[in-house]
């Protein structure tokens, strides 16, 4: 679905049920000449995502770079199949990568798990520029420890992967979760300026200032209640 100028939201199947097959949104940013992605989500899914491109008149073939939210498998199984395939460059966080070679066992149980050949670009907070497209990469620890946020400046766009979903947080109590982190990291992107527009790794699109704003405060509601309970 084209969400906005050069933004192409694919919402997950499953929508916001974590039970079952999960599998993650995936958004494509279109550049100059090639595309991003965001999250490619699973092999599973990943037909469906090229006929859906295709139909926004967007070619699979030219997908040139993927940034990866974090490591768990319902949002990077299909990573590495684009880059065998369209030579797509896969980038991550330093600390995220780590992560994923302690955990791999443990997440990647019933999904298929990156080779030793697969590489990956690894990279850090800070500006990125994939395939001609500006990114701000937001460090987002809470869900797990190397989680990265991706700001797009041109179409104020913000997508926050699993640190939060509209309504609820992401999940803290998985390996590598940590409560605190994870309030640290929503109040970090609660007061970066000129968001118009949240996508999540799951769950509906986020699309204006007051939809935003109202869920910072369900958000903000549930960390106070969290921490009432001893659990932050
Ligand atoms: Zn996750």
């Amino acid at each position: 679905m084209h969400l906005t100028d050069g933004v192409y939201f694919y919402a997950s199947p499953g929508g916001m049920d974590f039970s079952g097959d999960l599998c993650s949104n995936a958004i494509v940013l279109k550049g100059p000449t090639k595309l991003v992605v965001v999250d490619p989500g699973t092999l599973k899914r990943l037909p469906d995502l090229k006929a859906q491109m295709i139909d926004d008149g967007l070619n699979p073939a030219d997908i040139e770079s993927v940034v990866l939210t974090h490591s768990h498998p319902d949002h990077i199984e299909s990573a590495p199949e684009l880059a065998a395939k369209y030579g797509a460059r896969l980038y991550i966080s330093r600390i995220e990568r780590e992560f994923l070679l302690e955990t791999a066992e443990i997440f990647f149980t019933s999904y298929v798990r990156p080779g030793p050949d697969v590489v990956f670009d690894l990279c850090d907070e800070g500006p990125l520029i994939a395939s001609g497209v500006e990114l701000r990469l937001i460090s987002s620890p809470g869900h797990t420890p190397g989680s990265l946020s991706v700001y797009v400046p041109q179409a104020r766009l913000l997508m926050t992967g699993d640190l939060f979903f509209p309504g609820t947080i992401g999940a803290i109590d998985l390996p590598g979760g940590c409560p605190g982190d994870m309030y640290k990291s929503v109040a970090r992107l609660r007061d970066l300026g000129g968001v118009a527009k949240v996508l999540c790794g799951h769950g509906p699109a986020i699309i204006d200032r007051y939809m935003i704003i109202q869920n910072y405060r369900a958000l903000f509601a549930e960390i106070a209640a969290k921490k009432a309970a001893g659990i932050v």
